[in-house]
C-alpha cells in the first residue's frame, strides 16, 4: 500500500481529457479526506498513512463536482493590483475610488468620505509610484487600525468575558487575526477594508481562542454564543481577496 505524502500529483479524470493536477495536504488530526478549490487548484486534505488509492477513488467520485467547482471559480471576474487611480480601495467596508497624485510636495493618503475617494499624494522624488503607493496604502491601513482596533477589542472583550494580554498588528495574505498562548492577539491591518461588524466577527473569534486554542466543537459553541457571522464573514474576506489585499510590486 503506498502511502500519500504532501505535494501535487496528477490523475486522469474522465470529465478532462488531459490529466490533472491536485495538491495534497496531510494533516495528521484529520479523520476524513476533505476536497477544496483554491485558486482553481484542487485541494484534498488527508490523514497521515491515507492511501494513495484512496485519494485517487475520492477524486474519481468527486470528479463531477470538481469540473463545476473549477469552471465556476474561473467565470469570476478576476482583477489585478496595479496601483491607478479608479482602482477599488476598500475601506470599512465601502468601495472607495482610489486617486494617485505624482509630483506633490510631499507624501500622504487622504480620505474623502462625501465623493468616496482615497487620494494618495507622491512626492515629486518617488521614483516607483506602484511601490510607494502601496508602502503608503499599508501604512495607513496600520494607521487606521492602531486606531480602531483597540477600542473594538476592548468591546469585544467586555462582551465575551474574555480578555487578551496584548495586542499587535501584522501584515499577512491570507489571515486575519491570531491568538497566541501567552493571551496575545495579533490582527491584520487590512481588516480595516471590511465592515466594522466583520471586524468585530474575527476579534470575537480570536478572543475565542483564548479559552480554547483549537476549532473543535467546544470552541464553535463558545464562538457562537457570542457571534454566528463567522461563516458570512469569511464569505466576505473571500470574495473581497483580491480586491483588499495589496500585493507587493
Ligand atoms: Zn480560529
Amino acid at each position: 500500500m503506498q502511502v500519500a505524502t504532501p505535494g501535487a500529483f496528477f490523475i486522469q479524470l474522465d470529465v478532462y481529457t488531459e490529466p490533472t493536477q491536485y495538491l495534497v495536504k496531510v494533516h495528521a488530526r484529520r479523520t476524513r479526506l476533505s476536497l477544496e478549490i483554491k485558486h482553481q487548484q484542487i485541494l484534498v486534505k488527508v490523514p497521515s498513512n491515507c492511501p494513495t488509492d484512496l485519494i485517487e477513488s475520492f477524486l474519481r467520485k468527486q470528479q463531477h463536482w470538481i469540473k463545476r467547482a473549477i469552471s465556476k471559480s474561473s467565470s469570476v471576474t478576476q482583477f489585478h493590483r496595479n496601483y491607478q487611480s479608479g482602482e477599488p480601495i476598500w475601506f470599512k467596508g465601502e468601495a472607495f475610488t482610489l486617486d494617485i497624485h505624482t509630483q506633490c510636495h510631499g507624501s500622504a493618503v487622504i480620505v474623502n468620505e462625501q465623493d468616496k475617494t482615497i487620494s494618495v499624494f507622491l512626492s515629486a522624488k518617488v521614483k516607483h509610484t506602484a511601490r510607494q503607493t502601496r508602502k503608503l496604502l499599508r501604512a495607513f491601513y496600520l494607521e487606521q487600525a492602531q486606531l480602531i482596533i483597540p477600542d473594538l477589542l476592548s468591546a469585544c472583550e467586555q462582551k465575551v468575558g474574555l480578555h487578551s494580554s496584548s495586542l499587535d498588528f501584522k501584515f499577512y495574505q491570507w489571515r486575519w487575526g491570531c491568538c497566541y498562548q501567552s493571551g496575545k492577539v495579533m490582527f491584520n491591518p487590512l481588516l480595516m477594508a471590511a465592515p466594522i461588524e466583520k471586524i468585530e466577527c474575527v476579534i470575537i473569534h480570536e478572543l475565542c481562542h483564548l479559552k480554547h486554542m483549537d476549532h473543535s466543537r467546544s470552541f464553535w459553541a463558545l464562538n457562537r454564543r457570542f457571534c454566528d457571522q463567522c461563516h458570512k464573514t469569511k464569505q466576505w474576506l473571500k470574495a473581497h481577496h483580491q480586491e483588499v489585499y495589496l500585493p507587493p510590486v
